[in-house]
């Protein structure tokens, strides 16, 4: 067992944005690390996850998870190793994924922890495509808006960490093409050298519909929706009849800024068009199968991923900030400790 440190260091939340975040949002903070009771482990983070729907957490407003409190830390997704344990369940020694992010120990309760297989991957993977995010996009382009063989596929956010899996598998699931948008022409290359994607477009250069229309003039079959605003108006637009739009995201409207014109809702009609909103939580039963299906994807190369990696629980707030200005390809992760 190695040496159990006494306080742990925590990212607070010590001030609500007005618009895009800054530094002075945060607060890096040392406590004392509190005994654990029955049932409970102690987890050494080895890495977190940053994620845009935290900005929505900033805000002091009801949504489909609770606001962070001012002067406590913040949360979300880390893997881990168990230091000290008092549940027989989760014993010393093992890989932990969890909810308790944002610092650099903690102590959960082991009903709260869900161990994972370092033998299956490198245990970041669990916070990417063996994670939320590849589950997010698993369950779009399977159930939300699912993708049938030979499909048009668009999809937005494409160089990020859902959409960088998503492009992989909707090729995974027989689309015959597949389109992706990104911000600059980094990126745009990204995308067809290493997710796979058919066509792609760089939303910074403007004419997007025209762009679209360019990369698939026969329309689209399928959207996954990661930005809202323009892209989503004019995913509507391109789409065929009976088509299929999964709304997993709006980033383009997350610090409130003014949203763009949305989308024209009587051509979704008259095309007999789906848009269809998810929450990944609600596929967590579907988990571990999803794991499994998608290590056999990493391992035989079917997906290929990308990280982009920040050092240090001190710099969490510079990968946040970062991964909602574009900073990151693929996953953006911190690595702790
Ligand atoms: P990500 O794509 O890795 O990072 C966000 C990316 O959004 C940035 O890298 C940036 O890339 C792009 N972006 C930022 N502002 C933009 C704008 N105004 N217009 C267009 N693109 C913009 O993040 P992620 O974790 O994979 O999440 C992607 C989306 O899925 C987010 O909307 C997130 O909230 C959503 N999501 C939803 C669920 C769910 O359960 N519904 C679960 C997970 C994620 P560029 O450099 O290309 O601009």
């Amino acid at each position: 067992m190695e040496n159990q440190p006494t306080n742990a260091r925590e990212i607070q939340l010590a001030a609500r944005p007005v618009g895009a975040p800054t530094a002075a949002n945060f607060a890096l903070v040392e406590r004392p690390i509190a005994e654990l009771a029955d049932g409970q482990i102690l987890v050494r983070n080895t890495w977190m996850s940053v994620d845009p729907y935290m900005r929505g957490r900033m805000d002091d407003r009801e949504s489909y998870i609770p606001p962070f409190q001012l002067g406590e830390a913040l949360e979300g997704s880390a893997v881990g190793e168990v230091i000290a344990s008092r549940s027989e369940a989760i014993p010393v020694g093992s890989n932990v994924s969890h909810f308790a992010g944002w610092r650099d120990y903690a102590v959960i309760d082991a009903a709260f922890a869900t161990p994972i297989d370092p033998a299956l991957a490198d245990v970041h993977h669990f916070l990417g495509a063996l994670g939320t995010t590849g589950l997010t996009a698993y369950a779009a382009l399977t159930d939300i808006a699912p993708v049938r063989p030979g499909d048009t596929v668009f999809i937005s956010a494409a160089a990020g960490a859902v959409g960088s899996v998503a492009g992989q598998i909707a090729k995974a699931l027989g689309a015959g093409r597949v389109i992706g948008s990104a911000g600059g022409p980094a990126k745009t290359r990204l995308l067809l050298e290493e997710f796979g994607y058919d066509a792609a477009i760089d939303y910074r250069a403007g004419d997007l519909a025209g762009q679209l229309k360019h990369a698939a003039p026969d329309g689209i079959d399928v959207y996954l929706d990661s930005v809202g605003g323009e892209h989503l108006r004019i995913a509507v637009d391109a789409m065929r009849p009976k088509g299929r739009i999964a709304l997993v995201g709006a980033i383009s409207g997350y610090n409130g800024d003014a949203q763009e014109a949305g989308p024209d809702l009587y051509k979704a009609a008259t095309k007999e068009v789906s848009l269809r909103g998810m929450l990944v939580s609600s596929y967590f039963p579907i988990f571990g199968e999803y794991i499994a299906t998608a290590a056999g994807w990493l391992a035989d190369g079917t997906v290929r991923t990308k990280e982009t990696v920040y050092e240090g629980l001190e710099q969490a707030p510079a990968a946040f900030l970062g991964v909602l200005s574009g900073a990151n390809t693929g996953k953006m992760l911190v690595r702790l400790g």
